[in-house]
């Protein structure tokens, strides 16, 4: 019986390879068919962009752009309506080499930047527009700079991308079709082995858009896309004139391209680095400075753009740190500083002053290791969607966990060997929903954004966030005598005056 089984079961899987035959000298798994299909796709749009002869010789491009910007992390609350910004900018950079952009933002309570990134020969620089003061980028900066999308346009662009699917014509897959965009998608390699999908328009053969996966702290998982609209011919070339940058399904930013021009002679003095002598310097991050009796600001990296202050305060039997931003990995350094100032006692609080990213993208790593998230209501619905994502990318270390989270509606006070009043002061122009923290042994306060003195020292002129924090003080009856904001140095209320009488 037994034996008979094995013989139908034999002659069965006979049958079913007699179906399949593979001829053995091209037997592969699509890879091939889907490889060739690809790289004809290619070849109609390398056409139909203006030529490969045209696509290579680009050297040089600049452009410039309005852009129009909804802010995700920067709004008044976590469940929209987001925040409108509009700015502009302009870009020049080298194929492959120099990269020089000058930006303009501006966030809810008037805080306003305007600098210049400037990249050449393997060094940053940031220039504060307003100042006029020049600082070196930290290696951090240099690679969020590189790395990203709407911080490197040469990134963004389909004469870029393109360019390097012609560099890397072996990773080309043909991946299917799509009925409703009439398109062909393709997947290839970008020269730092980022996987990139993009969709071609069958009938004009010009890339419609192209998708990569991000980890975002809040959606977990996600889709980032730029898509292509209004195609004019420039020098030669075939060029988008709009450029919307999308997370998932929402359109974060959209540019209108006003000036397009390619390979015309660029001003060498663009790309000239800064005489050392006008560059500013930083601390060095991750070293604490004492600001007060059992109180320690500490910078997490250096360099302007990455300045983020936390605070962490030593009480009888624990510790409180204040402040979480950006992402689950500074959890891991900052705990091991707590342990180097304070032995063993345990992280048992972690403040946030607000929901933006630079406040909370971090608190995870701190709860899942006992810590009580302490915040205001707002920023603690943002919170629990960031314990309930997936996230391969950005590995969620609550995942499906019940964090312990302590909501402050009003006040809430810890006295233990050292005073910490964690106040609820929301809304305010920056936010609907912030907390102060404040030491009364020292008199310091730590102020989250509604103070950010620039990384050169200056303070520019007062905006409503800053005149809103004086009459605080005044109606809390708070007597300061230090202000350490997130962003920026620590501050002598002195010089916090100073800045509010030159209103
Ligand atoms: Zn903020």
């Amino acid at each position: 019986m037994k034996n008979i089984n094995r013989l139908t079961a034999l002659s069965l899987f006979g049958a079913a390879i007699a179906t399949f035959t593979i001829d053995p000298q091209t037997a592969d798994y699509g890879t091939l068919s889907s490889f060739t299909r690809a790289n004809r796709v290619l070849n109609a749009t390398v056409e139909a962009m203006g030529g490969q002869q045209a696509l290579r010789a680009i050297a040089s491009t600049s452009l410039q752009y309005e852009a129009d910007t909804r802010l995700r992390n920067q709004s008044a609350g976590p469940n929209g309506p987001w925040a409108e910004q509009t700015g502009r900018g302009q870009i020049a950079w080298e194929e492959g080499g120099s990269y020089r952009a000058r930006v303009e933002a501006n966030f809810r309570g008037g805080a306003r930047f305007e600098t210049t990134q400037l990249l050449v020969n393997g060094k940053g620089y940031l220039r504060n527009e307003i100042t006029g003061q020049w600082t070196p980028m930290s290696a951090t900066e240099i690679s969020i700079v590189e790395s990203g999308t709407t911080s490197n346009v040469s990134r963004a662009v389909p004469t870029s991308l393109l360019q390097s699917a012609l560099s890397n014509r072996s990773s080309l897959r043909w991946l299917g079709e799509r009925r409703d965009t009439n398109s062909d998608v393709l997947g290839f390699a970008l020269g730092d082995g980022t996987i990139v999908t993009m969709a071609i328009d069958r009938s004009t053969h010009l890339p419609q858009l192209w998708e990569s996966v991000v980890g975002d702290p809040v959606l977990g998982d996600v889709t980032s896309s730029v898509s292509y609209d209004d195609y004019q011919v420039v020098d030669g070339v075939t060029f988008p004139h709009t450029i919307s940058f999308k997370l998932g399904s929402e359109t974060l930013t959209t540019w209108t391209l006003a000036e397009v021009s390619l390979n015309h002679d660029l001003d060498p003095d663009l790309f000239l680095p800064p005489a050392d002598s006008l560059l500013g310097t930083y601390e060095p991050a991750f070293s604490p400075v004492q600001v007060g009796e059992h109180l320690y600001a500490m910078r997490l990296f250096s360099g302007f753009s990455n300045s983020y202050n936390i605070l962490l305060a030593e009480f009888e039997d624990h510790v409180m740190v204040v402040e979480a931003p950006l992402t689950d990995i500074l959890a891991r350094f900052v705990t091991g500083v707590a342990q180097s100032l304070f032995g063993d006692k345990p992280i048992r609080y972690v403040v946030s002053t607000h929901y933006h990213a630079d406040h909370l993208g971090g608190f995870r790593g701190y709860v899942a290791n006992g810590a009580t998230l302490v915040t205001g209501r707002n920023t603690a619905t943002q919170a629990r969607r960031m314990v309930a994502n997936q996230s391969i990318l950005q590995p969620n270390p609550l995942q499906g966990a019940d964090p312990s989270i302590q909501v402050v509606e009003n006040e809430l006070t810890v006295d233990e060997g050292l005073q910490a009043r964690i106040i609820q002061v929301g809304p305010t122009p920056h936010v609907d929903d912030l907390l102060l923290i404040y030491f009364p042994e020292s008199k310091v306060l730590y102020t989250g954004d509604h103070f950010s003195r620039r990384e050169d020292g200056s303070y520019g002129p007062p905006n409503e966030s800053l005149i809103w924090l004086a009459n605080k003080l005044e109606e809390l009856e708070l007597e300061v005598n230090l202000f350490v904001p997130t962003h920026g140095a620590p501050t002598p209320i002195e010089d916090f005056r100073r800045t509010i009488a030159e209103e």
